[in-house]
């Protein structure tokens, strides 16, 4: 069994700059190098797949946790360690935030935000307290990261967590900030 879990929230789809693919690649060989394991949500698309891929290709342990629904449309990766199926997204991501140490969210879109900020929710509400890393590949979430110090700004946030969001540049930092 692996030393420790990330669990990573990317896209479905791979975007449009090729180097999002690339670090997606290059986090899941150096998460496999490091010994640490993937949790993840379980499809074979986009930077999940390519995550998902490069762990398997050297030697990674890979969990996947994918509710029926998205199994039945044919996304589940039929090539990782374990692919667990669940009734739900709920339980699905419930499942995937206790599964993990830490939490690694690459560039992606509704599903990748809808996770990072249920994740950063939760260490508020302290129904767990998670690092979380942001891969700001190329810069994609420099307008996340604005915003949300906005928020913080304008008196919406009720504790400066801004601080405890890890924002990181390339996969090897990544790596670095969690180990
Ligand atoms: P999105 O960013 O909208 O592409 O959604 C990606 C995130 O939502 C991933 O981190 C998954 O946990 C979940 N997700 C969305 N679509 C799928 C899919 N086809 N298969 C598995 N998980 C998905």
């Amino acid at each position: 069994m692996a030393s420790k879990r990330f669990a990573v929230f990317c896209g479905s789809k791979s975007g449009a700059d090729p180097l999002f693919e690339q670090q997606a690649f290059e986090l899941g060989k150096q998460m496999a190098l490091h010994d640490i394991a993937l949790i993840y949500g379980g499809g074979n698309k986009g930077l999940m797949g390519a995550v998902a891929d490069a762990m398997m290709a050297n030697g990674g342990e890979v969990i996947g946790v994918i509710p029926e629904l998205l199994l039945e449309w044919e996304h589940g990766h039929q090539g990782i360690t374990e692919l667990r199926v669940v009734p739900d997204m709920h339980i699905r991501k419930k499942m995937m935030y206790e599964l993990c140490d830490a939490a690694v969210v690459l560039p992606g879109g509704n599903g990748t935000l809808d996770e990072l900020f249920e994740m950063l929710t939760w260490n508020t509400l302290k129904i767990h307290d998670k690092k979380i890393v942001l891969l700001n590949s190329n810069g994609f979430y420099n307008h996340l990261i604005a915003h949300i110090d906005n928020m913080f700004q304008q008196g919406f946030l009720y504790e400066a967590w801004r601080e405890r969001l890890i924002v990181c540049n390339g996969p090897g930092d990544v790596i670095s900030c969690l180990v």
